[in-house]
């Protein structure tokens, strides 16, 4: 998938394979990777590919209901993609050593903008995120991070017949 240069992410239409096509490393069944092999990651751009890759994954059947799914990192890519899997009542954890999600921003004085990246395009300067949930305004990391950390934690709550909790504090070694 190349990254995205006049469009916004979120405008543009469905290929469903290519989401998944740009999360996946060759012989590794069943893992995806969100950015690790694309040009440009920034906050708002992973939490796109988030988003895209658990929509297709379920919309494909290639993800079945019940399936227990493993989320690594409590940064914008995991935290919303476990949070888009809970909503699709998957059996999610998503493990991260450290005692909050999106650690990166939550001490950060600097401004975190979710379009900027794309100027000149159309929509570059608006302030809004504009994504169906964990959305944000510009601001700094620090406010952003602690907004996002309660809306994933009021989700883990909500979350149908969860067994266990939602975040396991823990490294993972894939
Ligand atoms: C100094 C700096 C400034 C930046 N400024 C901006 C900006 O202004 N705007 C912007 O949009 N982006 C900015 N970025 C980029 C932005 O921070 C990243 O795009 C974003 O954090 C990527 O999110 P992520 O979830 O992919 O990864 P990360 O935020 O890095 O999260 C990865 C998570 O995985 C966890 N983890 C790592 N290894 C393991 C393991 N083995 N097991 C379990 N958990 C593990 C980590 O603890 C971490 O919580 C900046 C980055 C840096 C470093």
């Amino acid at each position: 998938m190349p990254a995205p240069s006049k469009e916004r992410m979120t405008d543009i239409a469905d290929p469903l394979n290519d989401w998944i096509t740009a999360s996946t490393l060759p012989g590794s069944d069943g893992l995806y990777f969100l950015g690790t092999f694309e040009r440009r990651i920034t906050f708002y751009s992973q939490q796109v590919r988030a988003f895209r890759l658990v929509r297709a994954l379920h919309e494909r059947g290639i993800l079945k209901p019940n399936d227990t799914v493993a989320v690594v990192g409590g940064g914008a890519a995991g935290v919303t993609c476990a949070s888009a899997l809970g909503l699709l009542d998957y059996d999610v954890s998503l493990y991260d050593p450290a005692v909050e999600v999106l650690q990166l921003q939550s001490a950060s004085p600097r401004l975190l903008h979710p379009h900027i990246y794309e100027w000149p395009a159309p929509g570059s300067l608006d302030k809004s995120a504009g994504l169906p949930f964990l959305d944000w305004d510009l601001d700094t990391g620090k406010p952003i991070a602690k907004r996002l950390a309660a809306e994933f934690h009021m989700r883990q709550v909500s979350s149908k017949d969860r067994a266990h909790p939602l975040i396991s504090r823990c490294s993972v070694l894939i």
